[in-house]
């Protein structure tokens, strides 16, 4: 097939060729004496990404998944409560992780279309006079339905409730996507994954870890080998591993962070929102809906869209793959033929994003849904117009004209 295929899943998101390059390269001993000149920056500079000073971050061969592993296993012991809200695939996925590690898992069902439910979270910690919670568990960006959570309100309730418990976030498509502040919000760990914001192969688990957590590793009784956070410190301070590390991608990471703190993490997060924009300006223009119901909860890495009653989102993205060769995000179990997911995040511009707007707004016309040619893409045209930088061309050209 001539041409790429557009990629516009929410993890893994595009690769840029920087990257690329970067990974292009001979193996090498990860034993050798250099590695630690290479290394020991990049810790550091990983924790500008996490927004952290007091904690620190862990590389693991894994992907996200073991990054929940290890945020528990080295903290909390069998039987430990903790706090969980299932609202969407992986928030349902970590609380199921949980159970088998045999935690004591209080949980809520809430709503798919809604964020974290603060009040729920405030009024368990204000009741838990014993402490008997041990840690309170959130996913920052439900990748699965496009819906932000509001991580400094988890951390207020905790404040208020003046209690103890660690806070652990699932940050995998906030952390280097959408504002995530570790330190400022009180962060014990928080878990991220290389192919969603990072841009790069699925394969690394990136941790980051607060001193408090650090501390809890102590007394946690779970059983662990590969993800011991005292092998990792370790063997990390010396700016080694305990084992093989996929050294290969670590240079695509080294790139990676580059490139994010090049254009500026807040540069990053400005962009992801303006896309987010132009996509969302598609949905309205469709006359369909986003799956979060109100615009407080609208993820700026991802947006899921509901298809309309009688369809079905399963013979839409296999009829935008096979047709138009775009990769869309499919509905998880929960919300599994209901919609369609548009990333907006990663090594991506306008015309990536109007790609997959056009693609989709093809293929849903190709399936019979009534939306009229060009009433997605010409709005999130204009959007992305309007909102542009000056073009760089000596001043002769005005956006807007
Ligand atoms: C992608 C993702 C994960 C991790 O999934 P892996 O397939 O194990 O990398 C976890 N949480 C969220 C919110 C994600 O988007």
């Amino acid at each position: 097939m001539p041409g790429r295929i557009t990629l516009a899943t929410p993890g893994p998101t595009n690769m840029p060729e920087r990257i690329r390059r970067a990974i292009d390269i001979p193996l090498e001993d990860h034993r050798a004496p250099d590695i630690p000149a290479f290394m020991l920056p990049l810790f550091e500079d990983l924790k500008k990404i996490f927004k952290t000073k007091a904690g620190r971050v862990f590389i693991f061969p894994a992907s996200g998944t073991g990054g929940w592993e290890a945020a528990i296993s080295n903290t909390l012991s069998p039987g430990d409560k903790v706090l969980a809200a299932r609202h969407g695939q992986f928030s349902h996925l970590w609380i199921a992780l949980c159970r088998r590690h045999k935690l004591d898992v209080a949980m809520i069902e809430s709503d798919w279309r809604e964020g974290s439910p603060v009040d729920w979270y405030a009024e368990q910690l204000a009741a838990d006079k014993e402490h008997r919670i041990k840690a309170v568990l959130v996913c920052h960006n439900e990748t699965s339905t496009g819906v932000t959570s509001d991580v400094a309100a988890i951390r207020r309730a905790l404040v208020q409730a003046n209690h103890p418990a660690l806070l652990f976030v699932d940050g995998v498509s906030s952390v280097a996507s959408i504002d995530f502040r570790m330190d400022e919000w009180g962060v014990d760990v928080a878990v991220s994954g290389s192919q969603k914001g990072f841009m790069l192969p699925a394969g690394m688990a990136i941790v980051g870890v607060g001193p408090r957590a650090i501390e809890a590793t102590k007394k946690s009784e779970c059983p662990r080998a590969f993800f011991d956070f005292g092998d990792m410190i370790k063997t990390n301070d010396q700016g080694y591993f305990p084992y093989t590390p996929p050294k290969t991608l670590i240079r695509g990471l080294r790139e990676s962070v580059d490139m994010l703190l090049e254009e500026g993490l807040e540069n990053v997060f400005a962009r992801h929102h303006r896309l987010g924009e132009g996509v969302r300006c598609a949905v309205r223009g469709w006359g369909l809906e986003l799956c979060p119901k109100d615009p407080k909860w609208y993820s700026d890495s991802v947006s899921a869209i509901m298809v309309p009653k009688g369809f079905d989102s399963g013979d839409l993205i296999k009829l935008a793959y096979s047709r138009y060769q775009l990769s869309l995000g499919l509905g998880l179990t929960g919300v599994a033929g209901k919609l369609f997911r548009i990333a907006h995040m990663g090594d991506l511009n306008e015309l990536m994003v109007l790609s997959a707007i056009s693609g989709a707004e093809m293929a849903m016309r190709d399936l019979g849904m009534d939306v009229a040619a060009g009433s997605g893409i010409a709005p999130a045209e204009e959007y992305l117009r309007a909102t542009a930088k000056p073009a760089d061309i000596g001043g002769a050209i005005a956006v807007g004209q």
